[in-house]
């Protein structure tokens, strides 16, 4: 994979998991416009570890791998807003999800060896 292509898979993950915590902030936490002091500290931990993952040319996008290197306190929140968000950013982003989906798929033939 070139590293313009790692680049914008990077990106991607970047809106994921800033939309992700968007919907839990404003769902579980009442918070329109901008996100709570706890939420915002999270999305910059989670953008910082997006931005130094060393995995992110062969890993596939929202891979568990991501979770692996997340502090333990900081990977019990984010596995909350996954679980919170997950479904709903289907009905709020559906053209991400299809992203998704064929990031993972072209991933998978690749690993053998088709297409
Ligand atoms: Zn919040």
């Amino acid at each position: 994979m070139n590293s313009e292509k790692t680049e914008r898979k990077r990106q991607d993950e970047l809106q994921a998991v800033t939309r992700m915590i968007e919907i839990y902030c404003r769902g579980k936490h009442s918070h329109t416009g901008s996100l709570c002091k706890d939420c915002q500290e999270l999305m910059n931990y989670a953008h910082s570890r997006i931005q130094n993952c060393p995995f992110m040319k062969t890993k596939t996008f929202c891979s568990n791998c991501k979770v692996h290197c997340y502090s333990p306190d900081m990977r019990i929140k984010i596995k909350e807003v996954m679980k919170f968000s997950g479904p709903r950013i289907m009905l709020y982003h559906p053209i991400m999800c299809i992203k998704h989906v064929l990031t993972s798929l072209s991933a998978k033939f690749k690993k053998y060896g088709g297409l």
